[in-house]
């Protein structure tokens, strides 16, 4: 089984998700004690988004950069970035460190694909909602087709993520302005729905949603599991 490198702490509510998702799926995969041979560098949240905030995106990169290399000197076999915004650097930990990196849009779209859905909404931070980096690979090298909510939804979605969700708090009435931005997303077309935020699945659940969702943290955690044992 190979070792699991996980960029953590973005935030650790879902980093915690994670682990548990990979332990699960190596106990299913390979049966009786297994578990997860993995390694967890968790950053202070606080750090990350004061630079998200004030756009200092080479900085915040360079502190993955970090990470990926002690990850790397700990005996990691890959590098998994435990959240959809921050692979706004996916291509700086990359270049910087010689271990494979399993992109969470990647691992995401290739799901998306196999259902067989086109037309595909993504929420998430309003950098992933509103930047290339995310959308852009999954219409570029993926074709899908993807829709964003409109500016005051991407507001409301962005402000319960940092406001909410990367503390652990889950409000009925959040739940409730999600649902209905993501209703409208599906009367616009949406045929199916990317949960682009790591503990956005904390929230809100398919048995909630019209169209298939897809949660990254489970979609990524799941494939790192076939990484490891592949
Ligand atoms: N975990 C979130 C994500 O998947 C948001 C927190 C962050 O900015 O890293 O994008």
């Amino acid at each position: 089984m190979k070792t699991i490198g996980m960029i953590g702490g973005m935030s650790w509510e879902s980093s915690l998700e994670y682990y548990r998702i990979v332990n699960e799926g190596i106990k299913t995969r390979l049966g009786g004690l297994h578990s997860a041979k993995c390694l967890m560098y968790s950053v202070d949240f606080a750090e990350v988004e004061a630079l998200q905030h004030t756009g200092q995106w080479d900085a915040a990169g360079r502190m993955l950069v970090e990470a990926a290399e002690a990850l790397q000197k700990g005996g990691a076999d890959f590098i998994v970035i435990c959240t959809n915004t921050m692979h706004i650097s996916a291509d700086m930990v990359q270049a910087a460190v010689p271990l494979p990196l399993l992109h969470i849009a990647d691992a995401t779209a290739e799901r998306v694909q196999a259902s067989g859905i086109r037309r595909i909404g993504l929420l998430g931070t309003r950098f992933t909602m509103e930047k290339d980096f995310y959308k852009g690979r999954l219409t570029d090298k993926f074709g899908l087709e993807v829709s964003i909510p409109d500016a005051p939804q991407r507001e409301i979605i962005h402000r319960i993520i940092y406001e909410e969700l990367v503390l652990g708090i889950i409000r009925p009435e959040s739940r409730q302005q999600y649902l209905e931005i993501m209703a409208d997303m599906v009367a616009k077309g949406a045929e199916g729905i990317i949960l682009g935020c790591t503990e956005i699945g904390l929230l809100v659940s398919q048995a909630e949603s019209a169209v298939p969702l897809f949660d990254t943290t489970r979609i990524h955690a799941e494939a790192a599991v076939e990484w490891a044992i592949r």
